[in-house]
């Protein structure tokens, strides 16, 4: 086999991106395909991006904080790579022409690029979820008018992208979930949870934005979200069940009562080389699955008092028109919150509950409307980060 890629990594400092450099790396090495790098970006950490230019030799890198350009091109400095800083530069970074594009930026601070990308034709592997949540519909309308292709990276809807192939025949998806960290404490003790705590993912080494998520399990209820608009599935149709092994990816059920699921060892690098390589499939050498090992799969249904999250996701899904976009904003200013210790754990759902209640009430507008613009959605999100802050501030007083 052999591969011809022209790629572009957004996020590439992050844990996907490492992933996906590595699995570029491998390709390379077995010389299974040629694969010239066109850009790649990150967000402030300076030395993960120039090893990375070191190992990828792009033509093009771009940070994402604007004040540090200088820093960035002394670093680079004697190498051939050009350099950009600040959010303009990372969404130049997507528009290069690159046909094979790892959307992998954490927050919906993934969304122009991603568009940037889809509005030029490009394959677009989806890492980052949250742009989808915000944009599903303005998304998939640009990738139908240009043609560009999304290719799903985040492993529950890699797995039903594999196992889809009658969709008209479905019956029911049903996205698996770990359970994370705590899945088995009581929310007495979820109250005092710490972030290191938050973040320790019993199977999935990730960035600490998505490791809060799993943990409260709005990453759940964002991959419901991301689910619905991906496969243009009703919300009633998608099911979460709780699969502590992560080893069963997602299931697809069919009207004649037939199950398909894709099973892999819990190791991104697995659907990203999927997307890499679709519809041809690669080589890596991952850890094989050694289900007598593991010796016994366990399910369970998901604790919605214990994780009100998820079901403040599949109500805003059920809402539609701004509201997952809202519900996104306010969660990563919650996440965000945590994470520097200014409100506790349970404070993420509650600070997010709390902003999507008070909206119409607010005079924010209707927000079951549909956006019809980036624009409008990038509004919504606005306010709701701004409303998140001041319910995180009325916990933290309280
Ligand atoms: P990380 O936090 O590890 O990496 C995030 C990347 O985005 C880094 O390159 C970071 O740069 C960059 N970044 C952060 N903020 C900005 C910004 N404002 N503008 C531009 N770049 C920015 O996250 P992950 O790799 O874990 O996750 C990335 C995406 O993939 C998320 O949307 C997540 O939900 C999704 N995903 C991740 C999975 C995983 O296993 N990790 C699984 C499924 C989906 P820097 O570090 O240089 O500051
Ligand atoms: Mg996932």
């Amino acid at each position: 086999m052999s591969l011809q890629r022209t790629v572009s990594i957004l996020g590439a400092t992050g844990s996907i991106g490492a992933s996906t450099a590595a699995v570029i790396e491998e390709v390379t090495a077995r010389g299974d395909g040629e694969i010239t790098v066109e850009a790649l970006t990150g967000g402030g950490n300076i030395t993960a991006l120039v090893d990375l230019v070191r190992r990828l030799k792009p033509r093009f890198v771009a940070i994402s904080d604007p004040d540090r350009l200088a820093d960035l091109r002394d670093a680079l400095a004697g190498l051939p790579t050009q350099a950009g800083a600040g959010p303009a530069a990372i969404t130049e970074a997507a528009a290069r022409p690159a046909g094979w594009v790892m959307s992998a930026i954490t927050g919906a601070a993934a969304l122009d690029p991603t568009r940037a990308a889809i509005e030029r034709g490009a394959t677009v592997a989806l890492a980052n979820k949250e742009c989808l949540v915000c944009a599903g519909p303005l998304l998939l309308a640009a990738a139908a008018k240009t043609g560009a292709r999304l290719l799903p990276v985040d492993s529950e809807h890699n797995a039903i992208f594999q196992v889809l192939d009658r969709p008209e025949r479905m019956e029911k998806l049903t996205l698996t979930a770990s359970g994370g960290p705590f899945r088995q404490w009581s929310a007495e003790r979820m109250a005092a949870a710490t972030p290191d705590q938050a973040c320790a993912h019993p199977n999935w080494s990730m960035g600490r934005k998505i490791s809060v998520d799993s943990a409260t399990l709005m990453n759940k209820g964002l991959e419901l979200i991301e689910a619905a608009f991906l496969f243009g599935t009703p919300e009633s149709k998608i099911d979460v069940l709780v699969h502590p092994q992560s080893v069963i990816h997602s299931l697809v059920a069919y009207c004649d009562g037939s199950v398909l699921a894709q099973m892999a060892a819990p190791d991104m690098r697995i659907p990203i080389a999927h997307a890499l390589a679709w519809p041809d499939r690669a080589a890596i050498t991952t850890a094989r699955l050694d289900l007598a090992a593991i010796g016994s799969l366990t399910f369970e249904a998901p604790d919605l008092i214990r994780f009100p999250a998820l079901r403040l996701a599949r109500e805003a899904l059920q809402t539609g028109g701004f509201a997952p976009a809202a519900l996104n904003a306010a969660n990563e200013t919650a996440v965000e919150e945590f994470l520097a210790g200014r409100i506790g754990f349970l404070d993420i759902a509650a600070v997010v509950e709390e902003v999507l209640q008070h909206w119409d009430a607010g005079g924010h507008g209707a927000i079951a409307n549909s956006p019809s613009s980036f624009d409008e959605v990038l509004a919504v999100d606005a306010v709701a980060r701004r409303l998140a802050l001041a319910a995180a501030a009325r916990r933290r007083a309280a």
